[in-house]
């Protein structure tokens, strides 16, 4: 099904800064909203429910598995994060553009329900720096950052599958990149056609 809105995924290791970009491009661009995903993982101090995530028990979560609730869900770092049917359709369908902030096995999964989908894999600098955002962080035990270190050379090895890769070195450098490919969505031929109708009319284009 082709939707107005762009559907643009956002996947990198834990701790490569993908939540800082996201929020700072919704800050200055309010034409993207974000996907809020159900995780079975526990909140952290700040999060609130439905606003980083919808926080679900593993039997409500089951439950949305079985009920088909799910366009993508993977089981990450131990817990279990899915994207919701109603999280994307209904903006995308409304010509908003919706970004998801998923792991690697989400981004394909979401690639295959939603051809025109956009995948941006973010890489941190060094393995040096992944672990000192990690630890600078301070959201994470020593053992759950161990599982998200180990984790991450596996899901860099996907990068290969991505549309865009971005480095957080400098964050604005990055930011302006992130930019940049929701920019690019938005000139696409068929996207052009339908927000500039009056234009292509107006220069006699069928
Ligand atoms: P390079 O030659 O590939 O390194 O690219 P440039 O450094 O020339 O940057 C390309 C474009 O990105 C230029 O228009 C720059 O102004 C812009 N740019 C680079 N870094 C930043 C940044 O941190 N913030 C913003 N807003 N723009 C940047
Ligand atoms: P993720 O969502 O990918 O797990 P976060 O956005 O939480 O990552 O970023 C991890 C940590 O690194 C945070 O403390 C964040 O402030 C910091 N960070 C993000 N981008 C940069 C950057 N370019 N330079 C230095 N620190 C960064
Ligand atoms: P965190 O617990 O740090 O918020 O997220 C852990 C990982 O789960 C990150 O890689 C994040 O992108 C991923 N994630 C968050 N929401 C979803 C989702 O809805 N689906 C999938 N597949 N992964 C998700």
């Amino acid at each position: 099904m082709d939707y107005p809105g762009n559907l643009i995924v956002v996947a990198a290791p834990s701790g490569a800064g993908k939540s800082s970009l996201v929020k700072a491009l919704l800050e200055l661009d309010s034409h993207v909203h974000p996907s809020i995903s159900h995780t079975t993982r526990a909140p952290r101090g700040q999060e609130k429910h439905g606003r980083e995530y919808f926080f679900a028990s593993e039997s409500e979560f089951d439950a949305m598995v079985q009920g088909n609730a799910f366009v993508e869900w993977a089981h990450v770092h131990g817990n279990r994060y899915g994207t919701s049917k109603k999280a994307i359709e209904e903006r995308i369908a409304q010509g908003s553009d919706v970004i998801l902030e998923i792991d690697f096995q989400g981004a394909l999964q979401i690639k295959q329900a939603f051809a025109n989908a956009v995948l941006v894999f973010i890489l941190p600098p060094s393995w040096e720096e992944l672990r000192s955002r990690l630890e600078r962080r301070g959201e994470d035990s020593a053992d759950v950052i161990e599982v998200r270190l180990k984790n991450a050379a596996t899901e860099m090895a996907e990068v290969s599958k991505f549309d865009f890769v971005i480095i957080n070195e400098l964050f604005e450098r990055a930011l302006f990149d992130l930019k940049a490919v929701v920019h690019a969505q938005r000139l696409k031929y068929a996207a052009q056609r339908r927000a500039r109708a009056d234009t292509f009319q107006s220069l006699n284009i069928t």
